[in-house]
């Protein structure tokens, strides 16, 4: 079966069948989905992961690209429970996710390729998010719990601390998988804060000002940001301009960006 899995997974789509049930069992242990939940899971595959799901009763709404893969799960859970069941045969990224019943849960073993720019299209809808389970590359879950200070502490950490609460729960091997893929996962719960996020007063600015102060992670902040933060600003703020990008914490960035966004209003 794992053979077959294999052979037929399409490099493309970034197809990683998952086929340990300990792994399996543990990511939907760890979602603990109640009747009273709408799901939404990315990239259902075969529905390794959609099956336990499924069998909470939660209401599902599975996104799947894959055309080849989509009679398979309606065979499989739409046609079951067509009720509580929906299947959206499109790219998550072109899904508009304020138009689907929240609040809800996300649920997925990613394509690595779009993990990031689907982590900030979650994060845009968060107001209706409660919790978003995901396998990631190993890398990109150090990334985003990354501490200050440390090497892995960069965009990807500021950006998602900022604005939620994030967890890694389960390490997964590449022997999981079927094709195995080439580097260590990790499942992450991400639970968007409500509270951090009102601390935020423009979250536009936020992201231009930790893309440029990380332009280059070897420099200043000062150097980064000498076009945009002067000195007096800096030092109003208690900020020493010599410091890395990397040894700035979260609610400093999120202070120095709403000070430039008054500045700028
Ligand atoms: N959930 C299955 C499992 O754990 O075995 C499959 C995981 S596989 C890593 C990723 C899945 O996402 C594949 O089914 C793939 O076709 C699908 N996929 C890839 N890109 C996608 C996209 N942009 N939108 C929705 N699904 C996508």
């Amino acid at each position: 079966m794992s053979k077959q899995l294999a052979q037929s997974a399409r490099k493309r789509f970034g197809q990683n069948f998952l086929i340990d049930p300990q792994i399996i069992d543990a990511i939907v242990s760890s979602v603990a989905a109640t009747p009273e939940d709408h799901l939404v899971e990315i990239g259902p595959g075969h529905g390794a992961i959609t099956e336990g799901l499924f069998a909470s009763g939660a209401r599902l709404t599975l996104i799947e690209l894959d055309r080849d893969l989509i009679p398979g799960l309606l065979a499989a859970f739409v046609s079951q429970a067509p009720k509580r069941c929906e299947l959206l045969s499109s790219d998550v990224l072109k899904v508009d996710l304020k138009a689907l019943d929240g609040p809800l849960r996300i649920v997925g073993n990613l394509p690595y390729n779009i993990s990031t720019p689907l982590l900030f299209k979650l994060l845009e809808v968060s107001e209706q998010i409660i919790d978003i389970h995901v396998m990631l590359q190993q890398e990109v879950v150090n990334r985003i719990t990354a501490p200050p200070g440390t090497s892995a502490y960069g965009r990807l950490s500021v950006m998602i601390q900022a604005q939620a609460d994030a967890e890694r729960l389960i390490d997964v091997p590449p022997t999981s998988f079927a094709p195995p893929p080439k580097v260590d996962s990790g499942v992450i719960r991400i639970r968007p804060n409500s509270a951090k996020r009102a601390q935020i007063d423009d979250l536009n600015t936020l992201e231009a000002l930790v893309r440029q102060a990380f332009g280059q992670r070897r420099k200043t902040l000062r150097n980064n940001l000498k076009d945009w933060v002067s000195d007096h600003t800096f030092e109003s703020l208690g900020i020493n301009a010599q410091d890395r990008p990397e040894r700035l914490p979260v609610e400093t960035y999120v202070t120095l960006a709403n000070a430039l966004a008054a500045m700028e209003s």
